[in-house]
């Protein structure tokens, strides 16, 4: 199948996961994980309707932005971000799903300030408490919540998680659910092309689906250090 085709199939499937929990289905957003694909392909999906795209990597995120150079495209930042690459993101990003700490929730919303702009920003949940992976812990979710809709230039919109592997996703897309309506935060990213339609059955509105939309990524990592 060709990325438009793809694309097609993905939405349906969201439709009726959608349906199928009583949702609108216009309530979930997709955004396309393009990390290590080319160019091209992501304008194959822009042809195809898709306007948000995922990357790992802020390099990676900076030189597509200005290969395909479309201002309806949003970017959302969904790999591990660095302080001292905030300065960068906060020019080139319009969300970053992966802030992780106040260090970090500060820097970014400096840089914004200063580069004149405000971007959304979600907040990584680490759910299934893995020592190897990213994001606040569940219980310290609430606080960081509080100390970010102080900052003038990021605007927190929402909680995202990466659900340990091999695991069933469910309790942990429940689990995200409940941190959110605690916190009084409005989206959820959550779920990918293995689990996106039970993400969005437990309340995702936004799903980062890449390989059921770009096959299976080029093994050559052409990502910066
Ligand atoms: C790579 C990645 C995705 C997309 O994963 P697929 O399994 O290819 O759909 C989604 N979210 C994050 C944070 C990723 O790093």
């Amino acid at each position: 199948m060709d990325v438009a085709a793809c694309v097609e199939n993905v939405r349906s499937r969201i439709a009726a996961a959608a349906k199928r929990a009583g949702r609108d289905p216009d309530a979930v957003r997709l955004v396309a994980v393009s990390k290590y694909q080319p160019v091209a392909l992501v304008q194959e999906a822009v042809h195809a309707g898709v306007s948000d795209f995922g990357e790992n990597y802020v390099q990676e995120l900076e030189r597509k932005r200005g290969e395909l150079s479309i201002p309806m495209v949003r970017w959302h930042l969904v790999g591990h971000l660095q302080s001292n690459k905030a300065r960068v993101a906060a020019t080139v990003a319009n969300v970053v799903q992966s802030v992780d700490s106040e260090k970090l929730a500060l820097e970014l919303s400096k840089r914004c300030e200063q580069a004149g702009r405000v971007i959304d920003i979600f907040l990584q949940v680490n759910i299934g408490r893995e020592p190897q992976k990213g994001g606040v812990l569940p219980e310290a979710t609430r606080a960081l919540v509080a100390r970010c809709r102080d900052l003038s230039g990021v605007r927190l919109v929402g909680l995202m998680c990466i659900p340990p592997a091999d695991m069933d996703a469910r309790p942990f897309f429940r689990a995200m659910r409940g941190l959110a309506e605690a916190a009084h935060v409005e989206q959820l990213s959550m779920g990918m092309s293995d689990d996106f339609e039970l993400a969005i059955e437990e309340g995702a509105t936004l799903v980062r689906v890449g390989t059921a939309i770009f096959g299976a990524r080029p093994q050559v990592e052409a990502a910066p250090a």
